[in-house]
Order: C-alpha cells, then sequence, then structure tokens
C-alpha cells in the first residue's frame, strides 16, 4: 500500500491510499489539476479512483468534490446524517445526487479494494466522521477536525498500522495570539479542533510497537511542526515512527 497525504490543513486536505491496482481517496479539498498532478508524480493512475469519502463538508476537505465525481463518474460517500443536515451545500458542491452514498456510523461499506467504516467526530460541521480503512490485512486510522476525541477512537485506534490524528493548535500559541475571543473558542471548544496535547495523548494511550502515526492539519497561526515534534519525542515511546505533516506539503508512506 502506498498512501499519499497530498496537502493538510486549513489550505486544504486530501490523503489517497492506493493498494496498487485501487485509489480511495479520504477528503478532496484541492483542485483537480493539483490532485492530477500529485497522483501522476506518485504513479497512480486516475483512474485506478473507486471512491472519495468525506471527513465533513467544510471546504477545506470538500471543495474538489463535485469536480472530482463529475469528472470520474465517481460515488462520494459521506454520513447520512451530514447528507440530511448539509442539503444547500451538498447542492453548491454539483455531486450528481445518484452517485452521493451514505453510511450510517458504524457500518462496514466495501469498495473494489477496501473496506471502510465511520465514527462520528466533534466538529461544527453536522454528521462529521473519521474513518478506519482495511486494505490487504492493514488498517488505517484518521481523525480530523474534532474538538473532542470521540468515545468509539480509543478502541478503533488501537489495532490500526497507520495512524491520522489531528494535531491543530499549541495551546499557548491559541491562547496568546491574536485571534479574537469567539474564534479562540471555536477552536479550542467541543467542536472544534484537537490540540497537539490531545493529539499526542492520544498516540501516546493507543501506541503500539511499529506502527506510524502522523499529526496532521496544523494551524498555520497557533501552531509550529517544531512544537509537536518535541512534544512527540518527548511522550511517545521508542518503536512508534512519528512524522510532522507540514501545512500545505506533501508526505507519503509506503507498508507490506
Ligand atoms: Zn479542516
Ligand atoms: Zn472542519
Amino acid at each position: 500500500m502506498h498512501y499519499l497525504i497530498i496537502t493538510t490543513g486549513s489550505c486544504g486536505n486530501c490523503y489517497v491510499f492506493f493498494s496498487g491496482t485501487d485509489t480511495l481517496i479520504i477528503d478532496d479539498g484541492i483542485t483537480y489539476s493539483k490532485l492530477s498532478r500529485s497522483l501522476s508524480e506518485h504513479d497512480i493512475p486516475i483512474s485506478s479512483i473507486r471512491a472519495l469519502f468525506l471527513t465533513h463538508l467544510h471546504p477545506d476537505h470538500s471543495k474538489g468534490a463535485g469536480v472530482l465525481q463529475r469528472k470520474l463518474g465517481i460515488p462520494v460517500y459521506i454520513s447520512e446524517l451530514s447528507r440530511e443536515r448539509n442539503g444547500s451545500i451538498l447542492m453548491r458542491q454539483k455531486i450528481e445526487m445518484e452517485s452521493l452514498r451514505t453510511y450510517t456510523f458504524g457500518e462496514m461499506v466495501d469498495i473494489p479494494g477496501f473496506s471502510v467504516s465511520a465514527f462520528p467526530t466533534s466538529h461544527d460541521s453536522d454528521g462529521s466522521a473519521g474513518y478506519v480503512i482495511e486494505s490487504a490485512g492493514r488498517t488505517f486510522f484518521l481523525m480530523t477536525d474534532t474538538g473532542v476525541i470521540p468515545k468509539e477512537a480509543w478502541e478503533l485506534a488501537c489495532g490500526a498500522d497507520v495512524k491520522f490524528i489531528e494535531s491543530n493548535y499549541d495551546d499557548d500559541m491559541l491562547e496568546e495570539g491574536r485571534y479574537p475571543e469567539f474564534l479562540k473558542k471555536r477552536i479550542n471548544g467541543v467542536y472544534g479542533h484537537l490540540s497537539n496535547r490531545e493529539a499526542v495523548d492520544f498516540a501516546k494511550r493507543t501506541a503500539r510497537h511499529g506502527e506510524s502515526v502522523y499529526f496532521v492539519h496544523l494551524s498555520a497561526n497557533n501552531n509550529a511542526p517544531s512544537i509537536v515534534r518535541e512534544l512527540a519525542e518527548r511522550e511517545i515511546p521508542s518503536g512508534i515512527f512519528c512524522h510532522v505533516c507540514e501545512r500545505g506539503g506533501l508526505s507519503e508512506g509506503f507498508i507490506e
């Protein structure tokens, strides 16, 4: 399995999982040209994309969904709750309605090469989700844009070989920064984002020897990769590969 984080952060999010024949995309907050260029640079055929799953409908996770869906005719999956509550956003996305699929949390969805299940996250976008992805005996765990760690996540993360965990802000930088009070409250509130402290603590408590952890969705204004890196090095036991994804940059990995 070859996987890419094409970009992550408020500037756009897109995760790619390529089994060798089939590709699954999670979130598409980038342009079609950026996606197709990144895939071709990594020898992943765009025609191998079987489905797009969205964590939620904020533009940094979904703004490319409509174009990608229409160009390739692929299905787009969101939670049933997300579909129910976000009618006008979905209309604007121009996803063909017959290609829009829904799931319930905990349900296993099979697409060629992958089985995907979702758990609810706590974010200011109704029906937001995190994912567990299984392919060829490997398990990936993805949790982003959540104000608190959902109770389901603890057990789900323990079985994963590769984890993607939001590490959005440093408590002190947010507190002392220039953001207005209401925005600070949104970010560190129950429906906002995870702090470095919460992310690293979660990674530490669900750690399994030999696994890989990617810290994603770092804030441009309230965080710095070096802070996350230092915290992870201090807290997370050896034998776990930790990588901090720079905002806007590309990261990749392989797992047999
Ligand atoms: Zn986001
Ligand atoms: Zn969001």
